[in-house]
């Protein structure tokens, strides 16, 4: 009887515990510290919150100021859920994935929907008559 347990991995070089000491490999990320998971997961619920907002009026999502390539950067609500979600999940940014061929009007700054969403929440809490501003997403 030879009941001797066999290393599954042996001469595998995909053995999981390989390179587990290498400090080079890319396969194992920082993980996000306490006070970033909970910048995105403040992020995750903003992008709820201005998604209802902006999306019945016309914005598709969010342009984002690249400090990789210092250009902006269209990114569908989908899209920034996702990398967000990636992000909180893998420990780091999944990056240069913008909408393709996005049209400028529709997308808005962060800074953008956070004012719309204040305007709108002060609206509802003050019952002013004031309206807050909409973009010009006109086709
Ligand atoms: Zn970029």
């Amino acid at each position: 009887m030879h009941d001797e347990p066999i290393d599954p991995f042996n001469g595998d070089p995909a053995d999981p515990t390989a390179g587990l000491d290498d400090p080079g490999d890319d396969a194992t990320p920082d993980p996000l510290t306490d006070v970033e998971r909970q910048d995105v997961l403040e992020d995750l619920a903003d992008l709820e919150i201005y998604q209802a907002l902006l999306a019945p009026i016309g914005v598709r999502g969010l342009v984002i100021e690249c400090e990789d390539c210092r250009e902006p950067h269209y990114f569908d609500w989908d899209l920034l859920r996702g990398n967000l979600r990636h992000l909180l999940n893998s420990g780091r940014p999944r990056v240069h994935e913008p909408a393709y061929d996005p049209d400028p009007d529709h997308y808005v700054t962060w800074d953008y929907a956070r004012g719309y969403a204040d305007g709108v929440h002060d609206t509802l809490t003050e019952g002013t008559e004031d309206e807050p501003g909409t973009p010009t997403a006109t086709d």
